[in-house]
């Protein structure tokens, strides 16, 4: 059931900004499902959820008005917000399923987005705008393309009637990208029994495409870094600045970060690790795939490291990384600075614990002068969730479906997600994006944040198909 309607002509009646200009791919005809869905994905990424001026709550009410039009009675939707901060909501809705005795899937999504300021885009980061065959606009991956394709599919699965086997959960949640309360954990704490599931889909776990916008593979996220802070801090009387002395606290500091900047960890491979590079080493070939075969045989093979390393995103996938992000110090213009700090984000690979990377970074540091130190608070370090068959499978299946001849590869990101909370409450998370993207993926926490518009589609039909894979059931 494909409709003769162009993008340009959806978007001209959405309402997108009609003075783009559109490229030759705008004319790919939509499917009635997709101009809906835009309807409702324009909504949610021009409802500004940021920190510090926008409500995930106004966001999660769109949602349930969408959910209610659809079919779902009050009783299956859960809007919440912790009483502390009523812009911070979030909504949690149940499609029940036919076999009480199995358990649910939980389809997770964080609502929120990281800071944007129009003078620093090229377009209005909070407008949603196709150009270049692309969609721009803050949140357009992260996450707001997950939160409203989970949406979307609890509004058809109603809409057709969809009975699944297991019932189906769907929490979008706040917070996910400050370090304030995250809504998921306020859920776990407060009303596990909505979240409650078997295991949870979550972000993470992106395509990977070539240059030429190929696909080659589609990661799955089986295990993920892990996000802690430490702070290097040096004091000192200080004094005028017309007489120095060499005991300086900026220099002291300034020393301790050079050091910090030449140190490595030791490169480590687990069992996803592993199996990604194996299979990355068929695909790829050539130098890079024997480099990546070697260093799976022995990960101190340094010929085959320092070349693996050359890729900034296989380089944070064999070890712990420690970068400085932040800078403070000096209290005058004309005067010996008292004090000087540095916060050095690190993201732990799993396993490794905080109290080693501690001992790590201030033996790096090696000053007596430099006070380093945990920021609170410490992260938690849930184990990463078991690779199975019953996970894996049904992916595969789909994939071959929507992405055929794509291999489906485990993955460890780098960054971390709300699946730590939902792992640590014995949930276990699987990142499954489902989307393929380019090499600098999509830009985001940055400027211009963009999602193909073709992949975005695809990246929804597999959704569709991979959540119904899960639940079974009948129905369309
Ligand atoms: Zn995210």
């Amino acid at each position: 059931m494909r409709f003769g309607v162009s993008f340009a002509a959806v978007a001209a009646c959405i309402g997108l900004a009609s003075s783009q200009a559109w490229s030759s791919e705008m004319t790919t005809p939509l499917r009635a499902d997709q101009v809906r869905f835009v309807s409702l994905f324009k909504e949610m990424v021009e409802t500004n959820t940021t920190a510090s001026s926008g409500s995930c709550t106004r966001a999660a009410e769109q949602v349930a008005a969408r959910l209610k039009a659809a079919g779902y009675a009050d009783a299956d939707i859960h809007l919440f917000a912790d009483p502390e901060r009523p812009q911070d909501g979030g909504i949690v809705a149940t499609l029940p399923g036919r076999d009480p005795h199995r358990k649910a899937i939980l389809l997770l999504a964080h609502l929120d987005v990281v800071e944007a300021h129009r003078e620093d885009w090229t377009r209005d980061p909070f407008k949603l705008v196709e150009a270049d065959g692309n969609f721009y606009g803050r949140g357009v991956f992260d996450d707001k393309y997950h939160a409203a394709i989970w949406a979307d599919l609890m509004v058809r699965y109603k809409e057709e009637g969809y009975r699944p086997d297991r019932t189906v959960k769907m929490a979008l949640t706040c917070g996910e990208e400050s370090s304030g309360l995250h809504g998921i954990d306020w859920v776990l704490q407060h009303h596990r029994d909505w979240v409650d599931a078997e295991f949870a889909l979550n972000e993470g776990g992106v395509g990977e495409s070539d240059e030429h916008g190929t696909h080659v593979l589609l990661g799955v996220q089986t295990a993920e870094k892990v996000y802690q802070d430490f702070k290097l801090e040096v004091t000192n009387p200080g004094g005028h600045s017309s007489q120095p002395v060499k005991d300086n606290a900026i220099t002291h500091l300034a020393g301790a970060l050079v050091r910090l900047g030449d140190l490595e960890f030791p490169t480590q491979l687990n069992d996803t690790t592993r199996t990604y590079f194996t299979r990355l080493a068929a695909i790829k070939g050539g130098e890079t795939g024997a480099a990546m075969q070697a260093l799976v045989k022995n990960p101190q093979d340094a010929e085959a490291a320092a070349l693996i390393n050359r890729n900034k995103a296989w380089h944070s996938m064999l070890r712990t990384t420690c970068v400085a992000t932040m800078l403070n110090g000096g209290h005058a213009t004309n005067a010996l600075p008292q004090r000087a700090n540095a916060n050095i984000n690190c993201r732990i690979f799993p396993g490794d614990s905080v109290p080693y990377v501690l001992k790590t970074l201030t033996e790096a540091v090696n000053d007596p002068e430099v006070k380093v130190t945990v920021v609170p608070p410490q992260t938690l370090t849930p184990p990463p969730p078991p690779l199975t068959p019953a996970i894996m499978q049904p992916i595969e299946r789909v994939a071959a479906e929507v992405y055929p001849g794509v291999p489906v590869v485990p993955k460890l990101e780098t960054f971390a997600t709300d699946g730590i909370y939902t792992n640590t409450a014995g949930i276990p998370t699987y990142g499954v994006w489902g989307l393929f993207v380019d090499g600098n993926l999509g830009n985001i926490h940055g400027l211009n944040e963009h999602v193909g518009v073709r992949e975005l589609f695809l990246g929804r039909d597999f959704l569709y198909k991979l959540v119904k894979a899960y639940a079974l059931g009948k129905g369309r």
